[in-house]
């Protein structure tokens, strides 16, 4: 179980330092891990002049699952957007052909407050957003702009997938809905896009090979309404690049607390990159105010989804739970009533609670 970590920028080295002491506490407690480390994006600019250097790619190749805190910040802004931190990320997901994106939108009871939604309406809310990554209308060719025969300028982009990348994700999408309640929805605009007809037409082939799946299908402006209206509804949810981006951002922000949020990114094998779904913070760096809970639920799901270690993840994800039950609250998730603590004074709780 070979975890190359890359601390990033900004809060990216105070929230994974916090994940690590978790990963060197179930090291401990007897899994085979080894960890490296190595930098990524603007961290990676500094010491090697590029944001995915040579060193940090090989160790990236080798490993089997690798821990990111976050990429970027204002002092890179001007550089060349090729040396630009956030091309670090996009190179090494399309390096590790990462292009099954896990978006988990979970609610913990305790923090049900935070939502803009209505606490009964979100309380206990776990979905999971599967998005594919790399195809779609972001990476369909021909695409531009143009002048056309009447004279006038156009833009254009074009709306493609082939049946390979759709069945691939959909694998990744029935497996994980079989680990968790046996229902998915793939969301489409059959109605309207031949691109998404054919989506839908895979899925149901798909669904073949997992007949305890009950597999259902929406369009994705209803799923867009659903989700704000009653998203305890989903389970699991399937759908391209371009939906997901969207109903994937709409999920987490039905939590209303980005510091909450991991997310993963797998390749076929399930190696995977696992990540907050936040960014690197700079308005908070260096304070050790950070909420490193989303990092920590990123190792978690690290141990579910490429090392298959299903005791450990729940032992991280209850970790989490009791420390927010017990009361422990970072700045961002802060109520009165409860109790205020650091960064590393949420580490300290969760080792507490492991
Ligand atoms: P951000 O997610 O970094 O911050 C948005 C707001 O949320 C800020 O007020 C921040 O303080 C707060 N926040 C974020 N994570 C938090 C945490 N763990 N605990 C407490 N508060 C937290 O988004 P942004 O400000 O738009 O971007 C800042 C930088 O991050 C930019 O350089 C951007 O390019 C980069 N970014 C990187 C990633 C990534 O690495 N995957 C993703 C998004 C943005």
């Amino acid at each position: 179980m070979k975890v190359l970590v890359l601390p990033g920028d900004g809060i990216g080295p105070e929230i994974v330092a916090q994940a690590v002491r978790v990963l060197e506490k179930l090291q401990a407690d007897g899994l085979p891990l080894e960890l490296q480390h190595a930098p990524l994006g603007g961290a990676a600019y500094d010491q090697y002049g590029s944001p995915y250097p040579d060193f940090t790619q090989k160790l990236a190749r080798e490993a089997d699952a690798i821990l990111l805190g976050a990429v970027g910040g204002p002092q890179y802004d001007t550089l060349d957007r090729p040396l630009r931190p956030e091309r670090g990320l996009l190179a090494i997901r399309k390096d590790l052909n990462l292009f099954g994106n896990l978006r988990p939108a979970i609610l913990y009871p305790e923090l049900a407050g935070a939502s803009s939604l209505k606490p009964e309406v979100v309380s206990g809310l776990d979905i999971m957003i599967v998005r594919e990554l790399t195809g779609d209308i972001y990476f369909g060719q021909p695409r531009g702009i143009r002048t056309n025969e009447a004279g006038e300028r156009e833009g254009f982009n074009t709306m493609l997938y082939s049946e390979s990348e759709i069945r691939r994700i959909a694998h990744v999408a029935f497996g994980i809905a079989m680990k968790r309640n046996k229902k998915l929805c793939s969301v489409d605009k059959a109605n309207v896009l031949e691109c998404t007809e054919f989506w839908k037409e895979i899925m149901i082939d798909v669904a073949k090979e997992y007949p305890e799946v009950e597999l259902t299908h929406m369009y994705v402006d209803n799923a867009a309404m659903q989700l704000v209206r009653a998203p305890k509804q989903f389970d699991v949810i399937v759908t391209g690049n371009i939906f997901g981006d969207i109903l994937s951002d709409e999920a987490s922000m039905l939590t209303g607390s980005i510091g909450m949020l991991p997310s993963a990114s797998l390749d076929q094998n399930n190696k995977g990159l696992y990540e907050p779904c936040h960014g690197s913070a700079p308005d908070i760096a260096g304070k050790n105010v950070a909420n490193p809970l989303a990092t920590i639920l990123s190792v978690a799901m690290m141990l579910r989804y490429s090392f298959a270690q299903e005791d450990a993840a729940q032992r991280v994800e209850n970790a989490v739970k009791k420390v927010l039950a017990q009361g422990f609250r970072t700045a961002d998730i802060y109520e009165p009533g409860t109790q205020k603590v650091s960064t590393t004074g949420m580490g300290d709780a969760v080792l507490a609670a492991l």
